[in-house]
């Protein structure tokens, strides 16, 4: 639609506009009655039971597309009044501030200085666009009048099997849920038919299957989700008068750009909400491409999609309330379907992220078929943004970043002890667990990068510089460096299962703009490793793999979901390894124990994977861990060994493998996950010693010493100005898991009085004995020592 339609200023004319609308729709309300009336004489000559049969249809559509126009009528009817009833009153507010009347909702009506010939050419372009789509709903409208009448009967297949009669061009799926039961029809927010999400309120055109969705459903979701988008944009044009882009639906809500510069989006929220109260139906039409050239003419954004975009000589639009939105669909039935409704964010953006493009203004907004469904998702909101890694990072003074090296972090001591406990504590399991830890260089020449298809495929992501007349790299992973250990010298069956493990610091040159605190860097270090095996060793191998990964998700408290991703179409190599290979991750996925789903197609051309994703304290899941099979490096690097029948031309797979993925993203999950209250055995604060007044600072000096030099991030509060209990307080706040307090009598007993961050006193004991049930709890990697001790 024409986004000055509603610009302030012109609602006198809108209201014009919407009479003559109104006109027109009665016109065709009088001739919809006079085919009515006409088609209720053929059937009551009822010549032969045939005629009745065929034109009954046709009657039910038109009694449908009846109603239809009744409810539009009601509304224009109603939009009219209020328009009217509204240029009366602002016309007595002229007055009013010309900032606050840019903010007013749609169901109030005000007038500011904007000269008016520049609205009315817009209006005439929109007028045309409006035209025109009643124009073509018309005539689809017959068109689709003509079908039903010509209706055959269909079946249509449920989920459970069950199978129902209805009739091509006439059934919808809203009918069909509404007679399977009502409460189903209410609650249906999409339907999928064939395979394809169909909108609710379309007739089935032949024999189908059909599946109602529900909120709960995924794809439902972002249907819905989709909708929201069009109220917002519906909204934005009201709002901003400006010219309306792409609206997704996105993993947490919906926005929509548009090409306006201002960022305040004060009463949007409202003018959405009055959209949703008018129930607005999606009307959904067909249209050819250069018609919609025409119609969007005023919108350079969406002609630019069209141009650009649209493949396919026609496409479709959809109409809800004034908005006529490019769209593929489908949507909810009407507007009134989304219940809770919020607008949570904005941003500056460019026409398709592109800096050299339009500014635009992106509005966020999520929404519900329920409003508790909005609390307990901004209950969610704000729980996160307390835990943000950012946050706690900058408070517990772990890491910060500097304009001087985006993307790469700066570890502050504490933060730095987080980062190599967490690759000791991987250390230590490789050393049980078969691995050989190797350090390699950071920069290659780019033959090597050229050798393992990462110039050719990944080369944007790489920093590279010149070095002596030859272009070098810095690594962004590991494997083609381990390759060429792997062929340092010639290979044996007998080395293999070969574990090589790199703790390398990796280098991936990601746009500055979609740098995000610890999650999205430019620099990071991996718990990589390769794994250099036959193709029989490959079930052994993934079963230690899975065991690695429970072990090490056990002590950071995470469950995780398994995914096999098979063989996808691009594949390349033998079908016959991959058979072997896939059967083989079955295999262990089946031993292993957990819950696994297969994804098939999903992996990636060079080999099968498990994809692992752990779930956080908060429910939400994140992919850090990947065990992947390699057939193409090897190939690649022409990788051997002399297998057990003396061919030295015998490949190895490689299996790539991580379980905390990049380090620097996992301390980000797990600052969230626990919400900066780090378990002992990981915390940058383990203990503090609190002296009940200065008199007794060297004693605590003393007892802080043989906890650091046990191995503790050890702490003495000597600040005479605090008070104990502030002192006590302080230490807390600060996340100490452990603080012991001394004074008079401790001191007498070489003792300590123990309490916790969560303020459990556990008493008087020996330092001694402290120290050793400290040390037992750190070295078990206990999750709860405040409360096991
Ligand atoms: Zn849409
Ligand atoms: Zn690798």
């Amino acid at each position: 639609m024409s986004p000055q339609k509603k610009k302030p200023g012109g609602h006198l004319n809108m209201a014009e506009l919407l009479a003559a609308r109104l006109a027109t729709q009665e016109d065709q309300i009088q001739a919809l009655t006079r085919e009515i009336a006409n088609l209720r004489d053929v059937l009551s000559k009822g010549s032969c039971a045939n005629s009745i049969d065929t034109a009954s249809p046709a009657l039910e559509t038109l009694r449908t597309e009846n109603e239809k126009l009744k409810y539009r009528l009601v509304h224009l009817r109603r939009g009219l009044q209020a328009d009217q009833q509204q240029q009366q009153q602002g016309g007595r507010k002229q007055t009013a501030k010309c900032d606050t009347a840019r903010r007013r909702p749609v169901t109030q009506t005000s007038y500011t200085d904007q000269p008016i010939k520049r609205w009315k050419t817009t209006l005439i372009l929109w007028q045309d666009s409006l035209y025109l789509y009643e124009e073509l709903k018309r005539e689809s409208d017959a068109l689709l009048a003509m079908k039903a009448a010509e209706s055959t009967p269909i079946t249509v297949e449920l989920p459970d099997g069950r199978k129902v009669t209805g009739k091509a061009w006439v059934t919808t799926p809203y009918q069909l849920a509404a007679e399977i039961s009502q409460g189903l029809a209410d609650n249906a927010v999409i339907s999928r038919v064939n395979g394809e999400l169909w909108d609710l309120d379309r007739p089935l055109e032949k024999d189908c299957s059909l599946e109602i969705l529900r909120f709960d459903n995924d794809d439902a979701q972002a249907v819905y989700w989709h909708s929201s988008a069009h109220i917002l944009g519906e909204a934005m044009e009201n709002f901003y008068g400006g010219c309306l882009c792409y609206g997704p639906p996105i993993e947490n809500g919906f926005y929509y750009d548009m090409g306006v510069s201002s960022s305040e989006f004060g009463d949007l929220e409202i003018l959405c909400k009055a959209v949703i109260k008018e129930k607005q139906p999606f009307e959904r039409l067909e249209v050819s491409k250069e018609t919609l050239l025409k119609m969007f003419k005023y919108n350079k954004f969406k002609c630019r999609i069209l141009n650009e975009k649209v493949t396919t000589p026609t496409t479709t639009v959809y109409r809800c309330g004034p908005l006529i939105d490019l769209c593929r669909g489908p949507h909810v039935r009407h507007t009134g379907k989304i219940k809770a409704m919020k607008i949570y964010k904005n941003s500056s953006t460019y026409w398709e992220g592109r800096a050299d493009m339009e500014t635009l203004q992106r509005i966020y907004g999520i929404s519900f078929p329920d409003s508790k469904m909005l609390k307990e998702w901004e209950r969610f909101q704000e729980e996160a943004k307390n835990r943000d890694h950012r946050k706690i990072g900058k408070d517990q003074e772990l890491f910060f970043f500097h304009d001087l090296s985006p993307g790469s972090c700066f570890f502050m001591p504490r933060g730095a002890y987080i980062y190599n406990t967490l690759m000791d504590f991987i250390r230590g399991e490789y050393w049980q667990r078969g691995f050989q830890e190797v350090a390699s260089p950071n920069i290659y020449n780019s033959k090597l990068w050229e050798t393992s298809g990462h110039w050719q495929h990944y080369n944007e992501n790489m920093f590279s510089f010149p070095v002596e007349e030859e272009v070098f790299a810095l690594k962004p992973m590991n494997c083609p460096g381990h390759c060429l250990m792997f062929s340092h010298r010639p290979r044996s069956w007998r080395e293999l299962p070969l574990r090589l493990a790199d703790f390398g610091v990796l280098h991936r040159n990601e746009l500055s703009g979609a740098l995000t605190g610890l999650t999205r860097v430019r620099r990071f270090q991996q718990d990589d490793a390769h794994i250099f095996c036959t193709m029989e060793q490959i079930e052994k191998e993934m079963k230690e793999c899975l065991d690695f990964l429970r072990c090490v998700y056990d002590v950071f408290g995470f469950s995780f979901q398994l995914d096999l991703s098979t063989r996808p179409e691009n594949y390349l190599g033998d079908i016959s390894v991959w058979n072997q290979a896939e059967k083989q991750l079955e295999n262990s996925l089946n031993e292993f124990g957990e819950p696994w789903k297969l994804n098939p197609g999903d992996g990636a051309f060079y080999g099968p994977k498990i994809d692992i994703k752990i779930k956080d304290a908060i429910g939400r899941y994140h992919q850090c861990a990947t065990i992947q099979l390699d057939f193409q490096l090897p190939i690649r690097f022409n990788l051997t060994f002399v297998g057990k029948d003396g061919d030295d031309k015998t490949r190895p797979v490689i299996i790539h493998r991580a379980i905390l993925g990049s380090v620097e993203r996992m301390i980000a999950i797990l600052t969230e996950n626990y919400a900066g209250k780090w378990p002992l055995w990981l915390s940058p604060r383990q203990v503090m010693l609190v002296p009940v007044n200065p008199s007794l600072e060297d004693y605590a000096k003393m007892v802080c010493k043989k906890f650091t030099e046990a191995g503790f991030n050890a702490d003495a509060d000597l600040d005479s100005s605090c008070l104990l209990n502030k002192k006590i307080r302080n230490a807390q706040l600060a996340q100490y898991n452990f603080i012991l307090v001394v004074g008079e009598k401790e001191k007498m007993t070489n003792s300590v009085n123990v309490r916790t961050r969560d303020n459990k006193v556990h008493g008087e004991m020996s330092v001694e004995e402290v120290l050793g049930r400290l040390t037992s709890l750190k070295q078990s990697r206990c999750r709860n020592a405040e409360e096991d001790f």
